[in-house]
């Protein structure tokens, strides 16, 4: 199965990622985090993206789209993919149904994690992510065992440098401006299901499996 987990930045897309894939036999593909990799890496494409990440702005679609065309011809992708933070644009979502009908890869639907911005300000300023394997945490509601230590893979777990007030709150206007067009784009296929995104990690879990049916 192909599905686009869909919402704000802190919508808790990246927290209900690892389930979801173990159960349907996903592959993630988080563009942040490929663009995070890479900046660690101090790749061209990291230093390139770094600009944008940095200033809240997103990375242009022509680099994005290459990045994830390259992606989906991986062996270990065939067996099904969830999308976390792409597409992000009505031109990536243009690319990607394009492609898919060339392609012959069907994307089962898209669930929309919805939360008010409040509350995604409170998530991503209190939010903590590991150096190493990219777990999310959030200093009150999710904190790792041991401060500042990954539980999955013993990583350094810091403040990522977007997550501070100020990005944040433009991270939030990108995404009113130039992502949530997405959803109607894929509204009009009839592909979206939307899901309260609001309360605990596994009420929210709850309502993406019926959500899915
Ligand atoms: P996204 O991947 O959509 O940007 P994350 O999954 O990283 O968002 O979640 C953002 C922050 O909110 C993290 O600190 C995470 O621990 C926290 N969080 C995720 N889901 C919930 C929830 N249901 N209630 C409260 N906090 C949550
Ligand atoms: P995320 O980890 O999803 O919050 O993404 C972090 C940052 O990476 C964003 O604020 C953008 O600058 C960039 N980015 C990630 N995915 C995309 C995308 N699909 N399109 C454009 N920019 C992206």
């Amino acid at each position: 199965m192909n599905l686009i987990l869909f919402g704000p930045p802190g919508a808790g897309k990246g927290t209900q990622a690892g389930s979801l894939c173990a159960e349907f036999g996903m592959v993630q593909v988080a563009t942040g985090d490929i663009f995070r990799r890479n900046l660690k890496q101090n790749t061209d494409l990291g230093q390139l993206a770094r600009s944008f990440m940095d200033e809240g702005q997103l990375v242009p679609d022509e680099v994005v789209w290459k990045l994830v065309e390259d992606r989906l011809g991986d062996e270990d992708v065939q067996s099904g993919v969830l999308f976390d933070g792409f597409p992000r644009t009505v031109k990536q979502s243009e690319l990607l149904v394009a492609w898919a009908e060339s392609s012959g890869w069907k994307l089962a639907g898209v669930v929309a994690l919805e939360v008010p911005d409040e509350q995604l300000v409170r998530r991503l300023s209190g939010r903590r992510t590991c150096l190493d394997c990219g777990s999310t945490y959030h200093v009150d509601h999710n904190p790792p065992a041991v401060e500042g230590t990954c539980d999955r893979c013993a990583g350094k777990v810091v403040q990522r440098s977007d997550d501070t007030e100020a990005t944040v709150k433009a991270r939030l206007a990108t995404y009113h401006q130039q992502t949530a067009p997405v959803l109607e784009f894929f509204d009009s296929k009839g592909l979206v299901s939307r899901v309260d995104g609001v309360g605990g990690i596994d009420g929210v879990a709850g309502r993406i499996r019926t959500a899915l049916g």
